[in-house]
């Protein structure tokens, strides 16, 4: 059914969704995650039926581009059944885009159905290519079946970017190898500033803490940077190589650039809704998935919450503050 599509106080159109599918995760990244960690119980989560329900309505309320993300969204059982059905919307032309955010652990088995189900462009994570500082930083992943995983997606077609968290003192000496490595293969590239959580311990947080400017400049010692205006309406600003015409995207989660075209918001994998990165406040769409079959309640629940969208994030938060929202955010919605 068409519906009058999601505007905010601020006369946003919301068009952007990215939604978590599982709060798991085959990798222990350690900016992100404990070794151990204790997980949701599955009753908590959306089933994939409920995924698929909550998507459509976002899509018949004029949401254009869907990301998938985690925890890893493609350990989640079957969840290649949730990318088939809502693959519809893409032949329907409702949806404009279906994208994905992954480790590439899984690349290799799903690769091929994911481009044929229409999916264009993925966000691989990769913070390294030296296979023993893979196995470190990851905990419990292995580098060679990433680069399997980012051969299939090459050879089935699908545009990939790949997101690197820049970490002094662990992948500072990579920067340029990456830059080769992504141009070498036809991948974008973006560095994401580290975020503190996880469980490094704070005094290598802070030995870890290399700011997106000091990548600048260590860049522009070999290459002349050239500052692009265009968004992607994401959080990522963007310069071009001159040498070689890439374009490498910044994505500082702390700092906030975008507020006034702003058009996303996020579910968690519980069902909650967060309009906005920096702000606490959220919307549970889960009680209203649940309590009817009829998608009425659910759309009512989601116009109610954008209309709570704020304008920005408030600026007068305290980092401290800021930091134990971010932690809530990345552990439940993917980053
Ligand atoms: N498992 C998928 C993946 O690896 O891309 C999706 C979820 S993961 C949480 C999404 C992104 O958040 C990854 O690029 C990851 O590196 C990034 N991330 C996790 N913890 C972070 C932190 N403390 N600071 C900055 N980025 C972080």
């Amino acid at each position: 059914m068409e519906h009058a599509p999601l505007i905010d106080p601020f006369a946003r159109p919301i068009d952007y969704l990215r939604v978590s599918v599982t709060d798991r995760c085959d990798f222990r990244c350690t900016y992100c995650m404990a070794e151990h960690m204790q997980f949701l119980p599955k009753k908590e989560l959306l089933t994939l039926e409920e995924l698929d329900r909550l998507c459509s309505a976002f899509i018949s309320l004029g949401v254009k581009k869907l990301r998938i993300t985690g925890g890893e969204p493609l350990v989640r059982r079957d969840i290649m059944t949730f990318f088939r059905s809502i693959a519809r919307h893409l032949d329907s032309g409702a949806l404009r885009e279906l994208t994905l955010t992954t480790n590439g652990s899984q690349l290799a088995r799903f690769a091929d159905e994911l481009a044929d189900l229409g999916m264009k462009r993925i966000n691989v994570s990769l913070d390294t290519l030296v296979p023993e500082k893979f196995a470190e930083i990851t905990r419990w992943g292995r580098l060679d079946q990433v680069l399997k995983g980012l051969e299939a997606a090459k050879r089935a077609g699908l545009k990939v970017k790949i997101n690197t968290v820049a970490l002094k003192g662990f992948n500072e000496d990579e920067l340029f190898p990456l830059i080769d490595w992504c141009a070498a293969e036809g991948h974008d590239l973006t560095f994401i500033e580290v975020m503190p959580m996880g469980e490094m311990g704070e005094e290598l947080r802070l030995d870890q803490y290399w700011p997106l400017s000091d990548v600048r400049k260590a860049m522009a010692e070999r290459f002349t940077l050239t500052e692009l205006d265009e968004t992607t309406g994401g959080p990522a600003r963007y310069v071009r190589l001159e040498e070689t015409g890439q374009k490498i995207g910044f994505i500082t989660p702390l700092t906030h650039n975008f507020c006034e075209s702003c058009n996303r918001v996020r579910v968690t994998c519980t069902g909650e809704l967060f309009m906005c990165l920096g702000q606490e406040d959220n919307a549970d769409l889960r009680a209203p998935l649940r309590a009817s079959a009829d998608d009425a309640p659910l759309i009512e629940a989601i116009r109610a919450a954008i209309a709570r969208k704020p304008k920005g994030h408030d600026f007068d938060y305290s980092r401290q503050k800021v930091k134990g929202q971010m932690s809530r955010h990345m552990s439940h919605t993917g980053g």
